[in-house]
């Protein structure tokens, strides 16, 4: 089949394709721990699905503004400038079927060959695969186990050209959990404004921090005008399923991403925005205690990771995955991730799959049960002891 030049561009995100060797093996009748998939093990909160039966009962079936529902705007513009900060007004916010698509229209909206657009490496996947589609140089900026899996400023500085035209900062970062501390995303920003930079500014784990607040890089000098903050409610409501998402844009982009959403999906589930008004405005322990079940996890795996003879692991200061060194083990990272999957069933991903520098670490995210994690952790034992 003849598909267009493009497509040989467009990547691919990997946790989908271990979950289907996991499931394979489940269909052998082995007992696999899945740590690889990227999603809050939590049911929605009780409210939230109260909220999404009632709008289809009431009859919150048909298309809606292309941008959003105008009160859901709102109230993502106020809960934005209340925990971040931030002065956005609710126009500024278009609504989107989970936080990816924000992804896909900044690249579509801003780059194209010849621009130079700097990522995070290891970092979510899509943002290389849609750099990639959309013609642009993709420019990894490494991000090391000795910065804490932040980011070095200088080494940032070094990779600006009069070519790039987009950064994009993920805090707290997928897959290491890393989060940006507040001084250098001060840094960051002015390089941004004194470079003209756009930022896409990937803040869906903020309110996944464990130590400190979280800082949005929308919220310093000269920022808002030139950030696209994208976040949704997958990771914090636990509501992956049911894809909503937004990106908050300064006024000149409002437009452009309205006619992205016009020419793409029309609009995000109308009923399922009626879900989300009912997250933001509703009680917030559910939130406060899936954040208080991830530190404890967290501070569970990697203690019991780095009582292993030959792994080390930061604790991340954010997000629901942890990191682990395993290049003391001589395997490669696909290699440790793919057989420790065959032979002790447990699920991970390889740190390669986040970029080259990602090679000598694993991705475990610890959405799984406290016992599920702890014998994962015995197993993990088990197989780098057998190694
Ligand atoms: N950004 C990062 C860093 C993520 O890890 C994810 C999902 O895994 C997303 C964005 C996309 O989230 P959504 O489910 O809202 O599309």
């Amino acid at each position: 089949m003849r598909l267009a030049e493009r497509m040989g561009r467009l990547g691919t995100e990997s946790a989908f394709e271990v979950l289907a060797r996991a499931r394979a093996l489940e269909a052998q009748g082995r007992d696999v721990i899945h740590l690889e998939i990227g999603e809050p093990d939590f049911g929605t909160p009780d409210n939230v699905v109260e909220a999404g039966r009632e709008a289809l009962a009431q009859g919150w079936t048909h298309y809606g503004p292309a941008a959003g529902d105008p009160e859901l705007r709102a109230a993502v513009a106020d809960r934005t400038n209340a925990l971040r900060g931030t002065t956005y007004a609710a126009e500024q916010v278009i609504v989107t079927p989970g936080a990816k698509p924000v992804m896909f229209f900044t690249m579509l909206a801003l780059v194209e060959a010849g621009d130079e657009v700097i990522y995070p490496d290891p970092g979510f996947p899509i943002y290389r695969s849609m750099i990639d589609f959309a013609g642009a140089t993709a420019v990894p900026i490494p991000l090391r186990e000795r910065h804490a899996f932040g980011l070095d400023v200088e080494e940032l500085e070094r990779l600006i050209t009069p070519r790039t035209r987009l950064l994009i900062v993920n805090t707290p970062g997928n897959p290491t959990g890393g989060v940006i501390p507040p001084a250098d995303l001060e840094r960051i920003a002015e390089l941004a404004v004194r470079h003209d930079l756009w930022v896409l500014s990937d803040e869906i784990y903020g309110e996944l921090v464990f130590d400190g607040e979280h800082a949005s890089l929308a919220s310093f000098p000269g920022m808002a005008e030139r950030t696209i903050l994208l976040d949704g409610f997958s990771k914090t409501f636990a509501m992956t399923g049911w894809r909503l998402g937004y990106g908050i844009v300064p006024a000149g982009l409002v437009d452009p991403f309205t006619r992205l959403m016009v020419n793409s999906v029309s609009c995000a589930s109308v009923a399922v925005q009626r879900a989300g008004l009912a997250a933001l405005t509703g009680p917030r322990d559910e939130v406060v205690a899936m954040r208080e079940a991830f530190r404890r996890r967290r501070d569970l795996v990697v203690a019991g990771l780095n009582a292993i003879d030959g792994l080390s692991c930061l604790r991340p200061a954010g997000a629901f995955y942890v990191f682990p060194n395993i290049s003391a083990t001589g395997l490669s990272s696909a290699a440790f991730a793919g057989e420790l999957l065959q032979e002790q069933a447990v699920a991970t991903i390889a740190g390669t799959s986040f970029g080259g520098h990602g090679e000598g670490y694993i991705r475990l995210s610890t959405a799984n049960s406290d016992e599920n994690l702890l014998r994962a952790v015995d197993r993990i034992g088990a197989f780098v002891a057998g190694h």
